[in-house]
């Protein structure tokens, strides 16, 4: 149950095409994130599996029943949004019953279903609350629930974190993900921050203007990006792309080198730099050295390093972790 299948999908909006021809299918239980910018598709696309938005041509099965012309109610999907959209006049138990209210099931039915739901939410304490006597993170949890109670085929969640702070998003990404571990729900998740897709997927689906750039699992993406857009877009601090007569020695128009892939040395190395801003994370530091060969760089180091503004420092790249790209930004594979 709960496997999703777009064959040749396309939208346009009046004369602009958002979504040019795309496939992709979704297996049952699978986690699949959507990342890409600002304005490449992402909520279109998860609107368009929703039935919220109508195709201009191509078709979507979920579970191999073509449901291109049925209504998003009839669909079996859950959709969860950045805003929570709760009843505020009604309780967290009202709430997360609505859905099943309004299908009709008996009321012994639903107060076990809430039960359930608010029991995995850890909700139970807060049945009787009205939303606006909850924080932000428990909003989204009671509009979670009342996604789950309904037992639907997908979880369909467009950026639903991304109007809580930086802890609670943190926290809300675990229980997400361990809840996507329990019940095995197919889930589909529009964001735009790389980290959350790290983290959270089982499948990446990295677009730019409605075209996938590539698929898979998040760490083949990290390691074999396809492209300088993806290998831009995933991992951070970003890639580092450096042209140039530095890039030929490798034979390539681009080469590509990750902070965490350079080392840093008072004494010797392949680039000599000067230290400009220093980012003290504690776990980690970012440095931002200007080298006079190879360009600007971020280097990720260790947190205790006593590096500071205005030191010279040297470089060298793990030689087996320096990616080669055509002038296209095409991959050409890693030097070795
Ligand atoms: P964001 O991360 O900013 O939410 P997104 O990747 O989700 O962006 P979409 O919201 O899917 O992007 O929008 C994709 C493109 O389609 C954008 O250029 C947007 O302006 C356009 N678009 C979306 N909805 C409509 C609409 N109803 N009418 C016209 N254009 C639209």
């Amino acid at each position: 149950m709960g496997s999703i299948t777009l064959s040749r999908v396309t939208k346009r909006f009046g004369t602009v095409e958002v979504i040019p021809p795309l496939d992709l299918q979704i297996d049952e239980g699978e986690f699949v994130v959507f990342v890409g910018p600002s304005g490449c598709g992402k909520t279109t696309l998860l609107r368009m599996i929703a039935g919220l938005e109508d195709l201009s041509s191509g078709s979507v099965e979920i579970d191999r029943k073509d449901v291109t012309r049925v209504a998003p109610a009839k669909r079996g999907l859950a959709m969860v949004f950045q805003s929570y959209a709760l009843y505020p006049h009604m309780s967290v138990r009202a709430n997360i019953g609505f859905p099943l209210r309004m299908a009709g099931v008996e009321k012994s039915e639903i107060d076990r279903k809430i039960e359930t739901v608010a029991d995995v939410l850890n909700l139970t304490a807060y049945l009787d609350a009205r939303p606006g006597q909850l924080s932000g993170g428990q909003r989204q949890r009671v509009a979670i629930g009342r996604a789950i109670v309904r037992e639907p085929k997908a979880f369909l969640f467009d950026e639903p974190l991304s109007n809580l702070d930086a802890a609670l998003r943190v926290n809300m990404r675990l229980e997400i993900s361990e809840l996507h571990q329990r019940l095995g729900v197919t889930t589909v998740y529009v964001t735009h921050d790389q980290v959350e897709a790290m983290t959270m997927a089982t499948k990446i689906v990295v677009l730019r203007a409605g075209v996938i750039e590539q698929v898979g699992s998040p760490i083949e993406l990290y390691r074999d990006p396809r492209n300088t857009f993806v290998a831009g877009f995933i991992g951070s601090p970003k890639m580092n792309f450096i042209n140039g007569t530095v890039a030929a020695e490798y034979s390539a128009a681009t080469i590509g080198i990750r902070p965490e892939h350079i080392t840093l040395s008072k004494g010797a190395g392949t680039w000599q730099g000067t230290v400009g801003v220093v980012e003290h994370l504690g776990s980690d530091t970012f440095l931002h050295i200007s080298t006079e060969k190879a360009g600007r760089l971020t280097v990720r180091a260790d947190g205790d390093i006593d590096t500071t503004y205005g030191d010279t420092v040297f470089l060298t790249p793990q030689a087996n972790r320096i990616y080669r790209f055509d002038a296209d930004g095409n991959a050409l594979g890693r030097n070795s």
